[in-house]
């Protein structure tokens, strides 16, 4: 780009600052429901009595159950049918589709940031109000050169009032080249690059000297015995600092997964599944699974983890169907 053209196109960037991705406040698809609540605290594994236990909060001040403030941003979410039909054009849409256009087509998610000022109770509906709040000027980055956007979206109850706001920020850059991936019949596991190691400080660090022994331990609490995951200082359920560990038989199943596609990580081999493995202990892990089609992964899979050495210097639990790792045990 000469500055001439950077110019030019800055100008028309600018232009987006304020405008609203909406024409006029976006309603929810459903109004504020205990389903969705019920879901959605069971999958955070948030047992607050106030979001899901209708006699508790009948009792309580309130007198009434309320949403997760950190639900804030669910309701007004397409769903899963956007997956095939993409979402319907906005405001956000044509300032993507400026950058695109100029070349800069990476975009990273670099932000959210949440702030509450009211709950939203069962049967409200809520209304999603959003503006481009900011565009940075030109970055250079790791990523690439580029620029931050800022969308802040309001939401609101059907009185108009103010529930919480959602600032959203990504870096949309120019994507450096990528050499076409050529990898020589020889290559090793071993010759590909290091991975990011995982820092190690006073809390953690036995953890993976344990891994870089071949095994997965899980910390339990010397008080009350229960087992927590990942490593951290205090019990959860009795507050005690006492602890030790136990070895994991790495038996488990898929609680959750996620196929990785992009941006591809040096040092990992694609296709590149992260999975929550609920281990036989009752404790979950976050692991890759291999040696399977990644098509045929799916949640309850039964699978065994194997530590192994996946680069020159990082030991870590694979998880593997559990046929396999009958067939190569
Ligand atoms: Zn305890």
């Amino acid at each position: 780009m000469t500055p001439e053209q950077r110019q030019a196109f800055e100008e028309g960037l600018y232009q987006f600052v304020g405008r609203s991705l909406h024409p006029e406040p976006k309603r929810s698809y459903d109004t504020v429901n205990g389903a969705m609540i019920r879901q959605w605290a069971e999958v955070m594994g948030d047992r607050n009595p106030a979001y899901t236990d209708a006699d508790w909060a009948a009792s309580s001040a309130r007198g009434h159950l309320i949403a997760p403030p950190a639900m804030l941003y669910v309701w007004n979410q397409e769903g899963y049918a956007v997956a095939s039909t993409g979402r319907p054009g906005d405001g956000l849409a044509d300032l993507v589709a400026y950058f695109d256009s100029h070349g800069f087509t990476g975009s990273l998610g670099t932000n959210v940031d949440q702030e509450y000022f009211a709950e939203a109770k069962l049967g409200d509906a809520i209304y999603e109000d959003a503006v481009i709040e900011e565009i940075s000027e030109q970055k250079s980055t790791a990523r690439g050169l580029g620029y931050f956007l800022q969308t802040l979206a309001k939401f609101r109850n059907q009185d108009g009032e103010l529930i919480g706001t959602q600032r959203f920020r990504v870096f949309k850059f120019i994507p450096p080249e990528v050499p076409a991936q050529e990898k020589p019949e020889s290559a090793t596991e071993l010759e590909l690059p290091t991975r990011i190691q995982a820092p190690r400080g006073q809390d953690n660090a036995w953890w993976w000297d344990a891994c870089d022994e071949g095994r997965v331990l899980i910390q339990r609490c010397k008080s009350c015995q229960t087992l927590r995951h990942p490593p951290r200082p205090m019990c959860g359920e009795c507050q005690s600092t006492e602890w030790d560990s136990i070895e994991s038989s790495l038996d488990g199943e898929i609680y959750s997964f996620v196929e990785m596609h992009y941006p591809k990580f040096p040092g990992y081999q694609y296709p590149l599944i992260v999975a929550v493995i609920s281990l036989a202990e009752g404790t979950r892990l976050v692991a890759n699974v291999v040696g399977i089609d990644s098509a045929e992964v799916r949640i309850g899979l039964k699978v065994k983890g194997r530590v192994e050495q996946v680069d020159e210097k990082t030991m870590l639990p694979q998880f593997y169907p559990v046929d396999a790792a009958e067939v190569s045990a």
